[in-house]
């Protein structure tokens, strides 16, 4: 057989690749794992003349939804810590305690999958998922099909402790990259600066440069976070003064400090980057620093709003994450980016000029800015020949879109996961037309429903 005839052509109403312009009565043809043709489908019936052809009418193809931000071991706690909103301290201390305590190495692996099953439904192909059991999250991904990069994450505020934690934290890195494949890598995750010591950032940013390993930080979140740094007060100096832990107080932002230390070096992925000035928007830029924007877990948490308009401005590699679902309360790219257009016009951001942020620069967001976000742009995010075969068909049919004026509107504005009607990672359809494919979501359902009473017992 010919590639040609081996080829599968899906055809809809419009094409949006996302890095060219939009296509009228759109296709996109697939060869194994890759995409073969973008074009109209006239084009490509006749460039592909024995392709199988599936035409899913009023609905656009674009490439997957890339969420740079997750936690999908913690998808069990979804709903769990609503009374703690408002203290960041409770909050993390309650999330901390039921996932050490109360949850198995297969609760967490479950947990994930069940998160990974929530991502897939909503049209998401790729995750940058923070893990602190990476081992766990990363079967997890590769049972559900979904692409990813895990970061075992990496605690430890001590600093005499430092080298102690590191040689851990470099043997258990060792030990994952078995459950690696080409679609599911490993990355790693110095958690936030009041949980990991200089010197252990020193260590983990060393030892990611010279392993080529991807590594990501939670950088700039909270309002405790910037006065531990700049003054030594506030929630997280007192515990660490409660543990007898020395901390030596920089006086300076987030960003200085982790440049300061070796982080901005790996051209790392920072999650949220809500207390950055002009300076260190600068910085990040030098840098080539990427920053994931999580705009509905930082207003969730009441943390503030990361200036998405300012990094786009500076042309910052910026993607959308939605946090884990115990802060959002859930993982759904295209509410997320009609988020952060609304929060960003909200709060009167100006792209250039007069400029608001728009639909397009909000998809562009969810999909290739993600990917450049987790340095796959030569992979996956946009729709064009020989990029990897990830895409999503998303019903434009619903009386809550119609009239569609214009695709893109139609989707930023007017659309949700719950409109996605296929999923294909690696060629490969994951999720169609209401169900996931690759694993059974029955029994993974049941499983959470126990884990929940797990989770939730005062034991
Ligand atoms: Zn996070």
């Amino acid at each position: 057989m010919t590639e040609e005839s081996q080829a599968q052509l899906y055809c809809a109403r419009w094409a949006l690749p996302i890095t060219s312009a939009p296509i009228e009565d759109g296709a996109v043809a697939i060869a194994g794992e890759q995409i073969a043709g973008v074009g109209t489908r006239e084009a490509l019936s006749a460039e592909f003349p024995g392709a199988t052809v599936k035409d899913f009418g009023e609905a656009a193809i674009l490439p997957g939804l890339v969420n740079c931000h997750t936690h999908l071991e913690l998808t069990a706690m979804r709903g769990f810590l609503e009374r703690e909103e408002g203290d960041f301290f409770a909050w993390l201390k309650k999330l901390t305690i039921a996932r050490l305590e109360r949850m198995t190495p297969d609760d967490l692996q479950v947990s994930a999958a069940w998160g990974a099953i929530e991502a897939v439904r909503a049209g998401v192909t790729c995750v940058g998922d923070a893990s602190d059991a990476a081992s766990q999250s990363m079967i997890a991904l590769r049972d559900v099909g979904l692409r990813g990069i895990v970061y075992q994450e990496s605690f430890g505020p001590d600093a005499k402790l430092a080298r102690e934690y590191f040689e851990k934290l470099r043997e258990k890195l060792e030990g994952l990259r078995e459950f690696e494949n080409a679609r599911v890598r490993l990355g790693v995750s110095p958690h936030a600066p009041y949980t990991v010591s200089a010197p252990q950032l020193e260590m983990i940013s060393e030892y990611a440069l010279a392993q080529k390993m991807p590594l990501m930080m939670h950088a700039a979140e909270s309002e405790a976070e910037m006065l531990l740094l700049r003054e030594g007060s506030g929630v997280f100096a007192e515990s660490l003064a409660r543990r007898g832990i020395e901390f030596q107080v920089p006086r300076c932002s987030t960003i200085q400090y982790l440049a300061a230390h070796g982080i901005l070096s790996t051209r790392p992925l920072l999650a949220h980057c809500i207390h950055v000035d002009e300076q260190d928007i600068e910085t990040l830029k030098q840098a080539d620093a990427r920053v994931a924007h999580c705009p509905k877990s930082n207003a969730k948490l009441g943390h503030g709003r990361a200036p998405l308009a300012a990094f786009i401005k500076h042309g910052l590699k910026a993607g959308i994450g939605s946090d884990s679902v115990a802060s959002n309360n859930t993982c759904d790219m295209l509410e997320e980016a009609r988020f952060a257009a609304l929060l960003s016009r909200a709060g009167g951001d100006r792209i250039d000029n007069q400029r608001m942020m728009n639909a397009e620069d909000a998809l562009r967001a969810a999909t290739h800015g993600g990917a450049t976000a987790l340095g796959l742009e030569n992979h996956i995010g946009a729709l064009a020949v020989g990029m990897q075969a990830d895409l999503v068909i998303v019903s434009l049919g619903g009386a809550h879109q119609q009239p569609v004026h214009d695709p893109t509107t139609a989707l930023i504005f007017a659309s949700s996961g719950r409109d996605v009607r296929l999923t294909m990672i690696a060629g490969r359809e994951v999720y169609s037309e209401g169900r996931v494919t690759t694993v059974d979501e029955a029994h993974l359902r049941a499983r959470m429903k126990e884990i929940l009473k797990a989770v939730t017992s005062d034991k």
